[in-house]
């Protein structure tokens, strides 16, 4: 790397997207927490075979309205980041697009747990848009299938019991071992193999910038931690790795 151009990987968990109105369903108080029951709708096995579990994940997935969801000034502060010429690459775990929507170049994000943009036929494997089969479940259809081959549809996100695109992955773990700054913004670090990636970008000379409002396990590890709100914190850090500070 260019001293002068420091490659910068950010991180970013479901913590940059709860001021855009989107649920941290992992978190303390999320939905997998107060409801058990809800956990088997995002889970492949049970959603593959039961269609009584996919008419519940159709409902769920209609009444959040995620995809209208709009990005909030942490997003905006990486497109800023992005725009001033710095070597960014955005990892996230989120599945709500709002990176792109901010103005990010989508060659400039890697989607770790895929999109919730689109859906997928479990059986021919071609996609299409979430919000065409939404219109449908807005219709009527309790469980709309592919209108290819009538297979099961499922949201282009990676549920428990999948495991991650491993091209994906390898490419994450790529740009963890080239950056020379890594900021893990609104993840826990603890839904493995993604929270492996501080440790790689660590063990590989970087930096490490932590915000997250809870304790991560990289915080003893971390050259700085920030637990501020990242509506604020984010623009500030931006503002300051623009000034080189
Ligand atoms: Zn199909």
């Amino acid at each position: 790397m260019n001293a002068n151009r420091p490659l910068i990987a950010v991180l970013t968990g479901a913590g940059i997207s709860t001021d855009s109105g989107i649920p941290d369903y992992r978190g303390p108080n999320g939905l997998w927490q107060r409801d058990p029951s809800a956990q088997e709708l995002v889970t492949i096995g049970p959603y593959r075979a039961d269609p009584e579990v996919r008419r519940r994940a159709w409902q769920l997935r209609a009444r959040t309205g995620a995809l209208a969801a709009e990005p909030n000034p942490g997003h905006l502060a990486l497109v800023e980041l992005e725009r001033s010429g710095l070597p960014v690459r955005v990892l996230t775990q989120n599945v709500d697009g709002l990176h792109q929507r901010a103005g990010l170049p989508a060659r400039k994000v890697l989607e770790l747990h895929g999109t919730a943009h689109q859906v997928q036929c479990l059986r021919c494997r071609v996609r299409s848009a979430m919000a065409a089969a939404l219109e449908r479940v807005a219709a009527g259809e309790p469980d709309p299938a592919c209108p290819d081959c009538g297979g099961v549809l499922k949201p282009c996100t990676v549920m428990f019991g999948e495991t991650l695109d491993p091209a994906v992955l390898g490419q994450a773990e790529a740009i963890a071992k080239a950056c020379d700054l890594f900021v893990a913004v609104g993840s826990t670090l603890q839904v493995h193999p993604v929270a492996a990636l501080p440790g790689i970008a660590l063990e590989h000379g970087a930096r490490l910038i932590v915000m997250n409002a809870e304790p991560t396990p990289y915080d003893p590890a971390a050259d700085e931690l920030i637990r501020e709100p990242i509506s604020t914190a984010l623009p500030e850090l931006v503002r300051r790795l623009i000034a080189g500070e």
